[in-house]
């Protein structure tokens, strides 16, 4: 009768981590994922990609899934991709959905640890914007008798990660499960993440919370300060023009050996 109730603490087996990825990048990007962070969430995390590929199949443990999405980077092919993720994230009954790209690092323990401030039992989208204020979007309604509409919302930024809670996508499934989210990319004619954002944030009214700790490659990633790289949810890198990397400032290794950090 004294027990005391701990009101959530999550765990690793609450979450469904997806990470997209394609045949072009098995190699060039996967090994990195294998080798560090994946190996803390090795039956939590699922990589989405457009072809059956053995060899990957062998070194994630059987964690690979062919989405049979085109393999061409056009916005239908990612919208496909991220409607599979979504519906393998409903039937696998998790608490929380995480999504991220193949060129990021997720900090595992805080990604729980950050989960661990909200009940997944209410509506939650948790991510960071990459853009200074809302997106703004003329969209024509269902009556072609009214005029067309000035609709704005956030989304987060997919190449950063974001998650999102089962209440929540309990509540997107009438209009974005079994395939639908593609039909309403296809609507508004937008990327994945803005798609969802615009499912989330303007069809269910419920609001993007913004957290810093997730990172893309749009930011510059030598401004991160490594005494709170520990407190950082998700790292990423990319490689701009002239061959300059936008990679993590961290002494001690070679550009050779570890080149993306
Ligand atoms: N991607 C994909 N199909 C493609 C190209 C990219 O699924 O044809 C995925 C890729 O694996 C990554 C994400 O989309 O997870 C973003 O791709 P990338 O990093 O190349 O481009 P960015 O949009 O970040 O510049
Ligand atoms: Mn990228």
């Amino acid at each position: 009768a004294t027990a005391t109730m701990v009101p959530f603490t999550t765990n690793l087996n609450d979450v469904f981590i997806s990470v997209k990825t394609t045949k072009h990048y098995h190699h060039s990007r996967l090994p990195a994922i294998i080798d560090t962070w994946f190996q803390f969430a090795r039956n939590q995390t699922w990589f989405f990609t457009d072809r059956d590929d053995p060899y990957f199949q062998n070194q994630t443990n059987g964690h690979m899934i062919n989405t049979k999405c085109s393999s061409s980077h056009n916005r239908r092919a990612l919208c496909c991709k991220m409607s599979v993720e979504f519906d393998r994230f409903l039937d696998s009954g998790r608490k929380w959905f995480c999504h991220f790209d193949d060129d990021n690092y997720v900090n595992v323990p805080r990604l729980l640890k950050l989960l661990d401030n909200y009940n997944p039992r209410e509506d939650w989208y948790l991510g960071k914007p990459s853009i200074p204020a809302p997106l703004e979007i003329i969209r024509q309604g269902p009556e072609p008798q009214k005029r067309p509409q000035k609709v704005k919302f956030w989304f987060a930024t997919g190449g950063a990660g974001f998650c999102i809670s089962r209440a929540l996508a309990l509540k997107m499934t009438p209009v974005a499960g079994g395939g639908k989210f593609i039909t309403v990319g296809d609507r508004i004619r937008l990327p994945d993440d803005v798609t969802m954002g615009y499912i989330i944030e303007y069809l269910l009214k419920k609001q993007l919370t913004v957290v810093e700790q997730f990172h893309s490659h749009l930011e510059p990633m030598k401004f991160l300060s490594k005494d709170t790289f520990h407190e950082q949810v998700s790292f990423s890198y990319s490689k701009g023009p002239r061959d300059e990397w936008n990679i993590l400032k961290i002494d001690g290794f070679d550009m050779k050996d570890d080149p993306k950090r």
